[in-house]
């Protein structure tokens, strides 16, 4: 039997990447450290004798007993209230916790895949986002913390690929949703599926013109495990081509929804890309993948796991406490 290593597995991408490769007869190893990520996000899978869990913060020496084959290391805050709130942890977490996880790969003989993002592209001039766009950052702006960290991410996987010939994977993820998402991440997809649920207005920062392209979290992780088990190194885009405006995206959601709420305008955040959608043609090509999941499908699907919610926990509109992770 494989093993792999998943990092940030009690977080949204990472817990349904654990269900993937438990389902595909693998022995997954799930670290996190919970500072975005929930427990009862692998709560299902306590007692699996396929899965084994391991609290630690990847930014702190990383240490696997027994054979390793595979690591994915998807550890890090991604929404941007969250790495806005936690900035240091985010710049550690892409540059420290990638450094340790691939130095933890060259010792052990493992296959490691990466999780970039499409925020790498910043606020992109070239529409859509092809991989051989270098972007557009803003290196000082509040969102550079991410953006600075994953393109750090990217190269120093590069290197660790081209000096020591580890086998890398880097998959650049666009806009991705489903069940699991926490409901007050501030992302756009639960923040407005929340507010409908509590029956408030839907809050569009800006006049809603900005464009994004949102890919079911299904269709996200076959992609990626297609990426693991190809042979290609340098970076792919993952994520659905189909773009929307913000605008319009909350008129669908108020239809799904059948809030009788309305939208209210609020301020665009600093540097929040005006358009996003990727070039997938190149994971078309070496995956043979594309997404199959349509934007209504996936979308009831979400919103049907938000309406489980209890009350209590649709109610919680601060943010996650933090505070636990910060050194005196
Ligand atoms: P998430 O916040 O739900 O999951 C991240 C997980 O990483 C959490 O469980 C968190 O506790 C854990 N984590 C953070 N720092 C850690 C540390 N130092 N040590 C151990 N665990 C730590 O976010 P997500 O949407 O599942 O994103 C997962 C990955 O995918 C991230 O690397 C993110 O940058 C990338 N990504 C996601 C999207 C998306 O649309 N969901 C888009 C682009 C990139
Ligand atoms: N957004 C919005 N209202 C909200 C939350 C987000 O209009 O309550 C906008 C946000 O400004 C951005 C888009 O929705 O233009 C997507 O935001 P999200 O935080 O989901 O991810 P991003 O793609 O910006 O990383």
């Amino acid at each position: 039997m494989k093993n792999v290593l998943i990092t940030g597995a009690a977080g949204f991408l990472g817990s349904h990447l654990c269900d993937r490769f438990i389902k595909e007869g693998f022995h997954v190893i799930g670290m996190d450290n919970f500072i975005t990520g929930d427990k009862k996000n692998i709560s299902h899978l306590e007692g699996n004798d396929n899965f084994q869990f391991i609290e630690h913060d990847v930014t702190e020496f990383v240490k696997i007993e027994g054979e390793l084959d595979y690591i994915l290391h998807f550890a890090s805050p991604a929404s941007p209230i969250d790495y806005l709130k936690i900035p240091i942890q985010t710049l550690k977490v892409g540059s420290l916790g990638t450094h340790n996880l691939l130095g933890l790969a060259k010792a052990k003989g493992a296959r490691i895949l990466i999780a970039s993002t499409s925020e790498i592209y910043g606020d992109p001039l070239v529409h859509p986002q092809t991989e051989s766009y270098y972007g557009n950052v803003n290196t000082i702006g509040p969102r550079g913390v991410y953006d600075e960290a994953k393109r750090f991410q990217e190269s120093i996987t590069m290197a660790y690929h081209r000096f020591h010939g580890l086998e890398t994977r880097i998959v650049r993820i666009f806009n991705t949703y489903g069940p699991r998402m926490r409901l007050n991440d501030g992302r756009v997809i639960p923040a407005f599926m929340g507010q409908a649920l509590r029956g408030e207005d839907l809050t569009i920062f800006g006049d809603g013109s900005q464009t994004r392209s949102f890919c079911y979290v299904d269709d996200q992780v076959e992609g990626i495990y297609n990426l693991l088990f190809s042979d290609y190194v340098e970076p792919v885009n993952i994520g659905n081509p189909h773009e929307i405006s913000i605008k319009d995206f909350a008129e669908e959601i108020i239809k799904l929804t059948g809030t009788k709420q309305k939208v209210v305008y609020k301020d665009l955040p600093i540097d929040d890309p005006m358009q996003r959608q990727p070039d997938i043609a190149l994971a078309k090509k070496i995956l043979n993948w594309e997404p199959k999941v349509t934007r209504e499908e996936g979308l009831k699907i979400t919103f049907n796991y938000f309406k489980t919610l209890s009350a209590n926990e649709l109610l919680k509109r601060e943010h996650k406490d933090f505070k636990n992770h910060i050194r005196k």
